[in-house]
């Protein structure tokens, strides 16, 4: 399987950096964000090495979309979100920070105002850890 040795996203999946798994199969990852832009911020990863959607396989991004579609309905099972987002960036100006294809599962709150470019802030890991426990009872 493809992988870069500097990439924070392949060593996730290695398991040599932590993190809240949600949901894994042979070909995709799932697993809290740790600089939530909202509660219940998720991202769905491919476990081979892909930069952006244009790098991504055809085959891969079908997998990566089910895996989120699967997410998704555990989030809103979980928090009854008012709305929910999939956000996929690409390059710097499209605020690519990690240079892994992933998909944003993002639940909405009415009203909230969250924009398209958000500031990554570190959440509360405790809790973060507590909800991942209770979003997976639904996968
Ligand atoms: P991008 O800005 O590239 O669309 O999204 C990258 C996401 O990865 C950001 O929301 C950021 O919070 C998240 N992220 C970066 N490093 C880590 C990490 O080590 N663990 C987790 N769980 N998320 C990370
Ligand atoms: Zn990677």
């Amino acid at each position: 399987m493809n992988r870069d040795p500097d990439c924070i996203f392949c060593k996730i999946v290695a398991g040599e950096v932590p993190s809240f798994k949600l949901f894994e199969d042979d070909a995709t990852l799932a697993f809290m964000d740790i600089n939530p832009a909202n509660e219940g911020h998720a991202l769905v990863i491919p476990k081979e090495h892909a930069t952006d959607l244009y790098a991504v396989s055809d085959a891969v991004l079908a997998r990566t979309a089910a895996t989120a579609k699967k997410v998704a309905g555990a989030l809103a099972r979980t928090l009854a979100p008012d709305g929910l987002n999939l956000v996929q960036c690409n390059g710097p100006a499209a605020a690519q920070s990690v240079m892994h294809f992933h998909v944003h599962v993002l639940p909405r709150v009415k009203d909230d105002r969250l924009a398209m470019n958000w500031g990554l802030k570190l959440g509360d890991i405790d809790a973060i850890g507590r909800l991942a426990e209770r979003i997976r009872v639904w996968i």
